[in-house]
Parts: structure tokens; sequence; C-alpha cells
């Protein structure tokens, strides 16, 4: 700093020595001349230079920085230094990012950069072909006006992306795209598309197998069924081992049949045509006649206790609510030791959730089974399953009964001690008694 200043001044100090020399040798108009046109023709060169740089500012990115004179040589050579150097790091940078690009087009999922108003910054050739964007043309663009279904749009808005969203049709009618966002860097949003047709295909494949063989066993099996119910009655069959084989026969061919029952609700509940009839479900009533039943199961060996703590109602299918809720009420009878409690309580939370819970006082259940008791066929001892006779998909069912009603299903229970199943309503199904929804 001291040297830039040092050598600021030393011209026209230098100059300022002569024309002191001239003045008493000359007279004072020449060496004033002298030292006139010697700072003007140095401010000629600073303007010379300034104009250099002014230029060189017009277009930094492909002039070279002048090469300058004087003071302003050393500033053009650093400035020369920065401009190589961020020249360098855009470069680094350009090949990093172009990295990146194909590493994201190669990915076996769509990716879309969303910016805060849903406008689309970037996209891999997957995503184009999943939106039927185009990566040049679409860049800017509200990815709402080129992927425009309902659900999509809802998507977006909601804002809650915890599950992903199953889309149809987004482009090709037969393409199936589960798509996920995340939202990165404040405001910016990062959509990624997975094509879940052949998925989707061997799910419905499944679903359509099970159906079929559920639906061709129901009918051979009723046939049995009421055969082996005749030779059971039949006076003349006294023969000991006959009847004891008939027993087996019966208990087993209505253990089949339950299943098939079971699977055939299941098939009925996923299949998305089948859409939920709502109306106005009465679960204190449902409540008392749900009582009444566990009380038959239960044939005298359970203490059971029914408190209804809200007369609300909630917006559902009547059918659909009583097999969850029967399920429940079957299985704390059937996981409780005679002797036990059993107590179904309906109530409502002060933030409008309505709540359906049985609880019981039976053998409870390790933490680690819980989040596994809604899959098919999942038991935690198989044997007392069957023993009581259970086909291992009562949860299942409760579970699919539950989603078609946005419930939850919350598990508290402690190995030994009991168990307490409950379904939580959302505030919209809650209907007040006199009928209007709050
Ligand atoms: P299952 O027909 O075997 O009862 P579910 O789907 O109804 O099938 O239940 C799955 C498993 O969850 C049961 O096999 C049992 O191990 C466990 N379970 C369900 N309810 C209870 C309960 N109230 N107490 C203890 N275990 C239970």
């Amino acid at each position: 700093m001291s040297d830039f200043w040092q050598r600021a001044f030393a011209f026209p100090f230098l100059l300022f020595l002569f024309a002191l020399l001239v003045w008493p040798i000359a007279g004072a108009l020449p060496a004033a001349l002298i030292f006139g046109i010697g700072m003007s023709l140095r401010l000629l060169s600073h303007l010379r230079n300034l104009a250099a740089f002014e230029k060189w500012l017009s277009d930094p990115d492909t002039q070279e920085v002048p090469d300058g004179s004087g003071l302003w040589e050393d500033a053009f050579s650093q400035l020369n230094k920065l401009t190589r150097q961020r020249r360098k790091d855009r470069e680094q940078h350009a090949a990093a990012l172009h990295q990146m690009e194909q590493a994201t087009s190669a990915l076996p999922e769509g990716v879309v950069i969303l910016d805060e108003a849903d406008r689309i910054e970037w996209c891999n050739p997957l995503a184009e072909h999943h939106f039927g964007l185009d990566g040049e043309r679409d860049i800017g663009q509200q990815i709402t006006y080129l992927a425009r279904q309902p659900e999509f749009v809802q998507y977006l808005v909601k804002k809650d992306f915890a599950e992903p969203l199953v889309l149809r049709g987004t482009r090709h009618d037969d393409l199936v795209l589960s798509i996920k966002l995340i939202a990165y860097g404040g405001s910016k949003r990062l959509l990624i598309s997975r094509d879940i047709t052949h998925l989707e295909r061997i799910e419905t494949m499944r679903r359509d197998f099970v159906a079929n063989v559920s639906h061709e066993l129901r009918t051979p099996l009723t046939v049995v069924n009421g055969f082996v119910e005749t030779l059971q009655d039949m006076p003349q069959l006294e023969n000991d081992m006959a009847r004891r084989a008939l027993q087996l026969m019966g208990d087993q061919t209505s253990r089949m049949e339950n299943l098939v029952d079971d699977l055939l609700t299941l098939s009925r509940l996923e299949n998305e045509q089948n859409v939920l009839i709502e109306e106005k479900v009465d679960v204190p009533e449902l409540m008392r006649t749900l009582y009444e039943e566990g009380r038959s199961l239960s044939n005298g060996q359970h203490r059971i206790k029914l408190e209804i703590n809200s007369e609300a109602r909630v917006a559902g299918n009547t059918g659909e609510l009583h097999s969850a809720f029967v399920n429940l009420v079957s299985n704390a009878i059937r996981y409780t030791p005679p002797g036990g409690d059993v107590v179904l309580r309906w109530s409502e939370q002060p933030d409008g959730h309505t709540v359906f819970s049985v609880k019981d006082s039976g053998i409870g259940i390790a933490p680690q089974h819980i989040s596994r008791l809604t899959e098919r066929f999942y038991r935690v001892d198989r044997s007392r399953s069957r023993e009581t006779g259970g086909t291992g998909l009562g949860l299942a069912i409760v579970k699919h009964i539950i989603m078609r009603h946005q419930a939850q299903l919350e598990v508290a229970s402690e190995e030994g001690k009991g168990s307490t199943f409950s379904i939580v309503f959302p505030a919209k199904r809650r209907i007040a008694k006199s009928g209007a929804n709050d």
C-alpha cells in the first residue's frame, strides 16, 4: 500500500521539483507550463488505461485483460490472475455439473428439479420420458401445465410428501409411476419418478389369482361341508372312529371356509374399483352389538366391559367397520385366557379424533412383532392362532378397512400383561349426534 502511494506521488513530486528548478532560470510561466503539460500527459495515460479497462469490462469473459501502463500495470496483472483463476474454477464447476448430469441421466429413476413455484429447472432423460417433457423446451415451465393429473396437482399442493404417490396414465395410458418429492436447499424440490408398471401388473396378477382360487374353492368346500354335516346327523352312524373322523373333517372344512371367506374379503377390499360406500355409522349402537357378539364368543369366560364415552358417529361403511371391530374383539377374547378382562371403548379426543379401542388383559405381544402384525398370515404363535380358529388374516383385513377410512391403527402391548388395539378416525369423519359434521 505504502509502495502504491510512493509510486503514485513520485511523478508529480519529481515534476514539481523540476518545475521549481526551471522557475529561477526560465521564469514562472514556463515552469507552470512544464508542470501543467506533465500532469496532463499523466492524466491522459490514466484515461487511456481507464478506457481499456471499461472496454474489457463490457465483455470480460472473452477478452484478455489489457496490459496497462504505470500504476495500472500492477492492477491489471492482478486482475488477469483473478480472471484466469475464475475461468479455471468455472471450467471445474462446469465439468463437475456435467458429471452430475451424466450420473443423474444414468439413474434408473426420473429426476426433475423444481423451483419454489414448481417450475422445471432441470430434468433427466427418464423424467422426459415419464412426463412427456422436453429437457430444453420445457425449462422454466410449471410442471403442473405438463403433468395435469388432479391427484398429482393435489400432491404438490398438499406438501405432505411422506408417502409416494402412485400415478397412472401420465403419458401413455399403461404407464404407472411412483412419485416422490424431496425438499432441499430451502425452497427447491426434487421430483423422483419410478416406473412401477411391471410391479403393478404382477401385483394385479397376484390379487386376481388369489381372488380366483378363493372363489373356485368356495363351492367345493360348501358341498363337502354340507355332506359332512349330513353324515354327522345320520342316526345309524355308530362307529366311534367314523364319528371322530367326520368331526375332524367338519372342523377342517370350516377352517378352510373361514380362510377362503377372509381371502375373498381381502380381495374385495383391495379392489380399487370397489369404492367405499359411505353412510352415517352409529358407532355407539354398533358397540352394543359388538358387546353382545363378544359375550357370546367368550361364552362367559371373560369379564367384558362396554364404555361409550362419546355419542359421536362417523362417516364410513357400517359393514366394513363392523368387520374391523369384530376382528379386534375376537382377537382380544382369543388371546386372553379365561377369567381375563376385555374393555370395548368409544371415545373422542379434544382435537376431534374419535377412537374405537379394545383393551385386554391377555398374553400381550413382544415389541418386535408389533410392526408386522398386519401382514398376511403373520402370527406370533402359529399354533395358538390355529387352536383358536384364527386365519392369520384378521388384522390384514382391519388394516385395509381402516386405510379406506383414512384412520390409523395403534397397538400398545406388553407381553404377559395385555394389549390395546385402537382405531383412530380423523376429525373430518366425525359426525356429531345431531348429524352435522363439525
Ligand atoms: P389370527 O387369525 O392369527 O388371530 P390376526 O391377523 O387377527 O390373525 O392377528 C395376527 C397375530 O397378532 C395373531 O396371530 C396374534 O399372534 C397377534 N394378536 C392379535 N391380536 C392380539 C391380542 N389381542 N393379543 C395378543 N396377540 C394378538
